[in-house]
């Protein structure tokens, strides 16, 4: 049953920019919310529900999720569906919701990977989940290596037509590979809509690559995930590991990254941002925004209270050189530590 309490803010629109995807006619929230790690199995309902209405009632009408988030693989799309039931159904042509299929989801050969058979089963399976008729975009999540390009593509296109989702999207492809991709849905009228792979002030590998050129050269949006480096680039860690943290549980993000080296640059990297009157996730989303090329960025979130923090960023988008530089000293700093 529809939740009788919720409705959205009247206000939601009025502080968020939105941006151009590519060249398509889709605009994006300068900031997403992802549903990785904190909307599964083990957190709260209402916690849930209280960050997704936040996001949402401040303009992040972008949702990011994928058939194996959670933890449990499977419950933060589980969890979504309750939301749509609870109070979002309503508002479904204000979302644009996002899944992925093509790491590990369920045993045997055909729950992993980039095949046409997962692929279709997966986002079968996503819909159900989620409580939806169809995603706003699909992504094939990684490239496969062993499968034909033509056999992952050909399904995201099979999956546009058949009206599941309504644009193809791809994540974390070799920028010759993702330049394939694109020629291959171009020439089938499914555009890529959006590029996604991590991108922050740390990890400047899609830069480095020439993701981020060649999406724009195409027409497609560059979505960045894991901006705060999972909460390295954030007052989280500054001074020890809280036990509720993500590195605390020391699985996708190691203890063994926080070296005495890293540790200083963290504190240089957040100084800088209390000179500029703000949080060092909030300079940390600043930073990227600066860049025309990124559409929006995915943040996490584990309380409404960082979501609150994240969404300042908006306002500070400008930096002298100066700060670039000084930023960009702390940078190499920790990628030279092995990070
Ligand atoms: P972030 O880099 O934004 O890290 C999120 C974590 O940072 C939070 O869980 C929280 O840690 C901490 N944090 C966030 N805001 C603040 C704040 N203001 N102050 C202090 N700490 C803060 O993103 P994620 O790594 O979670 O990735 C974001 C999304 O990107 C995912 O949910 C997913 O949708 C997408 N993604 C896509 C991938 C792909 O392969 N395509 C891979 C990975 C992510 P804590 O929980 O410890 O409080």
């Amino acid at each position: 049953m529809t939740d009788p309490v919720y409705a959205a803010s009247e206000s939601r629109y009025e502080q968020m920019p939105y941006r151009r995807c590519g060249r398509s006619g889709v605009l994006l929230p300068a900031l997403s919310l992802g549903l990785w790690h904190n909307f599964g199995s083990f957190k709260p309902f209402q916690e849930i529900k209280a960050m997704a209405h936040y996001a949402f009632d401040h303009g992040i009408c972008h949702f990011d999720l994928a058939n194996n988030y959670g933890p449990t693989y499977g419950t933060a799309e589980e969890n979504f569906g309750h939301l749509m039931a609870a109070s979002l159904k309503p508002y479904r042509d204000e979302l644009f919701i996002s899944t992925k299929a093509g790491w590990d989801m369920w045993p045997g050969p055909y729950g992993n990977w980039g095949s046409r058979k997962y692929l279709m089963a997966s986002l079968d399976q996503s819909l159900k989940r989620m409580n939806l008729d169809y995603v706003d975009v699909f992504y094939s999540h990684r490239y496969d290596p062993a499968t034909p390009l033509e056999e992952t593509m050909q399904a995201l296109v099979d999956i546009v037509r058949q009206g599941k989702a309504l644009y193809a999207g791809i994540s974390r492809y070799p920028t010759p590979k993702a330049a394939e991709a694109f020629r291959y849905l171009a020439e089938r009228d499914v555009p890529c809509l959006l590029y996604q792979d991590r991108y922050n002030i740390i990890d400047r590998a899609p830069a480095e690559a020439g993701q981020l050129d060649l999406g724009w050269e195409n027409g497609t949006g560059f979505i960045s995930f894991s901006p705060l480096q999972q909460g390295l680039l954030t007052n989280r860690y500054l001074n020890g590991i809280p036990a509720d943290s993500r590195m605390a549980r020391n699985t996708s993000l190691k203890q063994s990254v926080l070296t005495e080296t890293v540790l200083e640059s963290l504190r240089g990297l957040d100084a800088i941002a209390q000179r500029r009157g703000q949080s060092l996730a909030g300079m940390a989303l600043s930073w990227l925004l600066r860049d025309e090329r990124m559409t929006s960025v995915i943040i996490g979130a584990s309380s409404v209270a960082q979501i609150e923090d994240n969404l300042k960023a908006l306002d500070f988008l400008s930096f002298s050189e100066e700060e670039l530089q000084e930023i960009e000293r702390f940078s190499v700093r920790i990628r030279e530590s092995g990070i």
